[in-house]
């Protein structure tokens, strides 16, 4: 399975091929094509992490080029009916959304809405943060006191 981690090798977040593959079908590679996103929903175990499930664009999700605003009810339904089917051990991890661009950076919305997430969560929470490029992803482990970019390890 596909493993990022940080420089300093403490913490792991492993995405599935399937994961991978909805990611694929959402990049920006169209030129009109628009911003996707949703919810990560997985396991946490220390400081390692599985991604198990993602969330898609909705309906009433708002798409653009450049923007993705997504109607919090379709996903928080998903995410609660994999939480008991799971018997608590799926849970949100975070959020991703795609970007236009090959190596994608957080942008300063992006920035401002992770910090908005991170609030919404007890203290010492670690969220995870995922844009997808056109050719590389951007994830990211944020708390509200410290943030790691990970990077992709050779299996
Ligand atoms: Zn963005």
């Amino acid at each position: 399975m596909p493993v990022w981690g940080t420089a300093d090798h403490r913490h792991f977040v492993l995405i599935p091929d399937q994961i991978l593959a909805i990611f694929d079908t959402y990049r920006q590679v169209d030129f009109e094509a628009k911003e996707s996103g949703g919810i990560l929903l997985g396991k946490c175990r220390g400081d390692h992490i599985e991604l198990c499930y993602v969330t898609a664009p909705a309906m009433h999700d708002k798409r653009a080029r450049t923007l993705f605003t997504r109607q919090p009810q379709i996903h928080q339904e998903i995410a609660d009916r994999l939480w008991c089917e799971s018997a608590g051990q799926i849970t949100y991890l975070g959020e991703w959304h795609t970007h236009p661009e090959a190596v994608p950076e957080p942008s300063t919305i992006d920035v401002a809405n992770s910090k908005d997430i991170l609030k919404r969560h007890p203290s010492g929470a670690v969220l995870l943060f995922i844009i997808v490029g056109t050719s590389a992803l951007h994830v990211q482990l944020s708390s509200s006191d410290s943030s790691h970019v990970l990077q992709s390890l050779e299996p």
